[in-house]
């Protein structure tokens, strides 16, 4: 999509940290990040939201969160743990409006959720 920031990251007209890639996902370190490892994964295909996601009858948002598993296992927080989030909409406070999972790990999170 013209003027998304995410798109342009996955199609690598950003730059970005990029931890994780293959046809239908792209995973890169977040700018700001909120906990030691905090990783951004992202569908290549422009999408808004979850919701939006999970419209899809291909299994899309099943394989984006076994991505963001493996990415979790591949940088070690499987053992201690993590967190995958996603924001949607104004009251979910999602600022990219492009459909990502954030994963956080790297220290013990807080037990507060909103
Ligand atoms: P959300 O508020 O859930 O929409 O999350 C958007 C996330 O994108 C925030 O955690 C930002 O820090 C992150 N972000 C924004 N721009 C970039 C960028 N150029 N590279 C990496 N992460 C970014």
């Amino acid at each position: 999509m013209q003027d998304c920031l995410f798109c342009k990251i996955a199609a690598g007209q950003i730059p970005s940290d990029k931890v994780y890639e293959d046809e239908i996902c792209y995973a890169f370190r977040d700018i700001n990040p909120q906990a030691p490892t905090h990783i951004l994964i992202i569908p290549k295909e422009h999408m808004a939201n979850v919701v939006e996601c999970a419209g899809r009858t291909d299994g899309l948002l099943g394989r984006l969160f076994q991505a963001a598993a493996r990415i979790a296992q591949d940088q070690g927080l499987d053992e201690k743990g993590f967190r995958l989030v996603t924001n949607c909409g104004e009251y979910g406070a999602q600022s990219v409006h492009h459909f990502h999972i954030h994963l956080l790990g790297g220290r013990q999170l807080s037990g507060q959720m909103g």
